[in-house]
């Protein structure tokens, strides 16, 4: 079928309206039309290039909220006027260590992304800035009643990230983490550091944002700008999971850490971050990373937020409104997650 859809026709031009094709529903497929799309840093240092060549043109959106239109003959789990939602990931082999192991989007073959991949069939894969979508049903999430689906759309990569590197690393009472960045990621994991029952610090450039980041959860507030920052919390935090879309001085907020504190980065810069190996001896320190999550941990996820009540804090936007959308999350002008009204775009 021929869909509405928002595209970016080459590295670093403007999105603009365009019809995509999706296909036909297949056995264990659910066709889904879209209420709404998030957007994401990731979906822009895609579309500029930062990441390297792409196939365009781009369909972004891997933060889809929408309700079930379609399923096919073998699909049990979700039926015609299910919410659900779609994350960053629509397939992977199923079989290697990683996917049995739950760790779908650690897939040996390589998970196939929701946009700017290549599907099974050969084809490009395209996102969420489209009215309807085609996905095998495996990779489908139930979005729990209780969640507005607008402020649900940007769990569905925003809460994930954030989520995953909490949870693995004990984030809840008598812990303290800090989160580097409060843009979308950044402000999720705020709120569900928050609601796991740890004392969470931000640490943003300015001071700028802080009577949101304190609602949103926060415990203390911090501007990294202040050099006075980097010496007051010294060897303080057991966490800190770093959400900036750039590169950091990781020497100096490994020095924050605890003994045996662990720096998680999910940002994604376009480019290299270094550090002195002496900030990680020096406290049995780790430096890690972490990307998405699995299926059925983001369903654990989307059923935490469901039942603490956490949505993110969106700013619902209009198709046309995508471009300066853009701009503004560049200009770190973001309260906290742009969010696609999908009903404007057809
Ligand atoms: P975002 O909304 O733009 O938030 C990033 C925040 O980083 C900004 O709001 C800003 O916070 C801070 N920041 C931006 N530029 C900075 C600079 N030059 N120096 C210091 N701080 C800066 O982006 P997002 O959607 O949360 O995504 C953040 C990063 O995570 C992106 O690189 C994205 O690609 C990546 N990502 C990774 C995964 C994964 O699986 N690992 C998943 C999704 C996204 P303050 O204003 O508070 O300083
Ligand atoms: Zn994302």
């Amino acid at each position: 079928m021929r869909v509405h859809a928002y595209a970016a026709p080459a590295a670093g031009r403007p999105l603009a309206p365009t019809t995509i094709e999706r296909r036909d529903v297949g056995p264990n497929d659910v066709l889904i039309k879209i209420e709404y799309a998030g957007i994401c840093h990731s979906d822009i240092h895609t579309v500029n290039g930062d990441w390297g060549a792409q196939p365009f043109p781009v369909v972004p959106g891997h933060e889809i909220v929408g309700t079930v239109a379609a399923t096919g003959a073998d699909v049990t789990r979700h039926t015609t006027g299910d919410r659900v939602g779609v994350g960053c990931m629509v397939g992977s082999c199923g079989e290697c260590a990683n996917c049995r192991n739950g760790d779908e989007q650690y897939c040996v073959e390589g998970m196939i992304p929701t946009y700017a991949g290549t599907d099974r069939d050969g084809t490009t894969t395209q996102g969420g800035y489209s009215t309807h979508v085609v996905v095998d049903a495996d990779y489908v999430l139930a979005v729990p009643d209780g969640l507005d689906p607008a402020a649900a759309a940007p769990l569905l990569c925003a809460g994930i990230t954030t989520y995953s590197p909490l949870r693995r690393r004990g984030a809840g009472p008598d812990r303290r983490v800090a989160v580097v960045g409060l843009g979308g990621l950044g402000h999720m994991a705020v709120k569900l550091a928050h609601a796991m029952g740890a004392e969470v610090t931000v640490l943003s450039q300015s001071l700028k944002k802080r009577e949101d980041g304190l609602r949103l959860g926060a415990d203390h507030y911090h501007a990294t700008a202040d050099p006075d920052t980097f010496k007051r919390l010294r060897n303080r935090f057991d966490l800190i999971i770093n959400t900036v879309s750039a590169p950091i001085d990781v020497d100096a907020h490994l020095r924050l850490l605890a003994v045996d504190g662990a720096l998680v980065n999910v940002g994604a810069p376009a480019k290299r971050l270094d550090l002195n190996v002496f900030s990680l001896l020096n406290g049995r320190r780790s430096y890690a990373g972490s990307m998405i999550g699995g299926i059925a941990e983001t369903q654990e996820m989307l059923d935490f937020c469901a039942e603490h009540n956490i949505g993110a804090d969106i700013e619902l936007i209009s198709a046309d409104y995508i471009n300066q959308a853009y701009e503004r999350v560049l200009a770190s002008d973001v309260r906290y997650r742009f969010v696609i009204d999908v009903a404007t775009l057809g």
